[in-house]
Formats: C-alpha cells, structure tokens, sequence
C-alpha cells in the first residue's frame, strides 16, 4: 500500500483540469484565424491560397464593394492564410473552442470599398490596394514628390492607364493604333 502510494506521489496528476479550468495549448498551436480588417487590402490572395474554400470573396461593382469571408465551417487549420497574407492581416490564433449554437455564428466578413477609374469612372481595384500600391512605389523610389503623378497614375484602370501610356508616346500615331486596336 505504502508502495502504491509512493508512485501516485511521483507520478504527480495526469490528467487536466479542463473544462475547468483553462488549458494552455503548445507554442505555433493553429487555431481560429482571425482577420484584422484595418490591415486587410482585400487582395485576396488568401482566398485563393485556402485550400479548403473556407475563405471567398465577392466584389459587387453595383454596390461598390469587395466582401471578404471566412466560413468556420470548412476551415481545417492549416495556416496557408497567414503564409500569404502580404499585410499580416490574418492570422492563426490559439482559440480552439469554437462550438456555435447557429450556423451564421461560424462566418466572418469584411467589407471593402472599391477604387474607381478618374478616366471611365469603372470600379477595378480595392481603395486599399491602391494606396498600399502608391504608398509602397513613393517609399521605394524616395520621391514624395511624385506622390500626386503616382496617385494619379494608380487611379486609373489598366485599359485607361495603358490608353493614356500610349497617347504620350510622342513616336507612335496612337490616333490610327487605337482606332484599330480598340
Ligand atoms: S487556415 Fe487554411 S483552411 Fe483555414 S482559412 Fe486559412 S487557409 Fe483556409
Ligand atoms: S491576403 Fe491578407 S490582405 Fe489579402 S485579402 Fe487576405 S487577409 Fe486581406
């Protein structure tokens, strides 16, 4: 008996208090992601990393807006969000208990505005996106003083950015080319 007691002592409790009390997961435990949408330039570059669809994202144009979501439902934990997020905007936290009493609980969204074109007025890209993109081309080429041709530039759609590239080419008729190119 003594004997038996004396290895109940050594080998301590081996069990845990949980529910009871709260249990402390290991380091780099994936748990619920978890969006910062301050940070987020709804790129979508997660969306199409998640290899579960648990995360989409829609852009309604009629409405001017891009929605970011994330369905809880299909998320498997894998942590490709987080790799490839270019903002850090998502990431992996250690909240594992995520049991919901109604579906819609398990969805998180987003919404985001979008930019539309100075020239045909079309909307082509998330107003976050486009700053990011400003921002990152007036720090890299140290030029605060481009900063308006930049805005200007990046405020244009890709057809009317290319169409006002070639109008300034001074060696090409760009009158003829369009006219037959567009
Ligand atoms: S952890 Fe994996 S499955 Fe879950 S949202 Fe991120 S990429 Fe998708
Ligand atoms: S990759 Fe990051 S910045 Fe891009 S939509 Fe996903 S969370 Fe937002």
């Amino acid at each position: 008996m003594l004997k038996l007691l004396k290895t109940l002592l050594r080998a301590g409790e081996p069990t845990v208090k949980y529910p009871f009390a709260p249990l402390a997961v290991c380091a780099g435990f994936r748990g619920k992601p978890q969006l910062e949408p301050e940070q987020c330039i709804a790129c979508g570059a997660c969306t199409c990393a998640c290899p579960a669809n648990a995360l989409t994202m829609e852009t309604h144009p009629e409405e001017n807006s891009r929605t970011w979501q994330l369905f809880l439902g299909r998320c498997i934990y894998c942590g490709r969000c987080e790799e490839v997020c270019p903002t850090r905007a998502i990431y992996l936290t250690q909240e594992f208990e995520l049991a919901v009493t109604q579906k819609s609980d398990l969805y998180v969204r987003a919404t985001f505005r979008l930019q539309h074109c100075r020239h045909c007025g079309l909307p082509f890209a998330p107003e976050k996106s486009v700053a990011l993109a400003a921002a990152l081309l007036i720090h890299s080429q140290q030029a605060p003083q481009l900063a308006d041709m930049l805005h200007a530039q990046l405020s244009l759609c890709p057809a009317c950015r290319r169409r006002e590239a070639l109008e300034h080419h001074d060696s090409l008729n760009i009158h003829y080319f369009l006219e037959k190119q567009l």
